[in-house]
């Protein structure tokens, strides 16, 4: 993808994602208790564990699939067809997170394998424009993608 293609959509829900590094590495942005040590994801206006106030955080750049389906139906939001979603534990955080991986990677996958957070343009909004998401993706195609390219 184009830094152009990239830079005409807009992200569908801001503030999930953030980029890490100048190497294009992204994370997911949750929140860290400093009470307690819990994390959340999305970010917690709350503790879920013990009701403090939770601080801003990166909870995860990358992590192992823990398990995925393959969605073969007619995609929703203009979403590929085939496309996946599945769950990553994210090294940083031990979270479990949900969300769409990579539709290159569809016939790729396999449960264990590492992953990293990316912020692709996939899709389009409610309002049909096209839009940026959080998508995983085998560490592999995420430096094949990376800077310098
Ligand atoms: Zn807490």
């Amino acid at each position: 993808m184009s830094a152009t293609a990239r830079d005409e959509a807009l992200e569908l829900v801001p503030g999930l994602v953030e980029r890490v590094d100048a190497s294009g590495r992204y994370g997911l942005v949750g929140s860290l208790c400093p009470d307690c040590g819990a994390s959340a994801f999305p970010r917690a206006g709350c503790c879920p564990q013990c009701q403090g106030t939770p601080q801003r955080r990166v909870v995860g750049t990358a992590g192992s699939l823990y398990t995925y389906t393959v969605v073969r139906t007619r995609a929703p939001f203009g979403l590929p067809e085939p496309y996946a979603v599945g769950y990553v534990d994210l090294d940083e955080s031990g979270l479990r997170v949900f969300g769409l991986i990579d539709p290159a990677a569809v016939d790729a996958l396999a449960v264990g394998q590492r992953m990293e957070v990316g912020l692709d343009r996939l899709g389009v909004d409610g309002g049909g424009r096209p839009c940026l998401r959080p998508v995983f993706r085998p560490e592999r195609m995420a430096a094949d993608t990376g800077v310098g390219r």
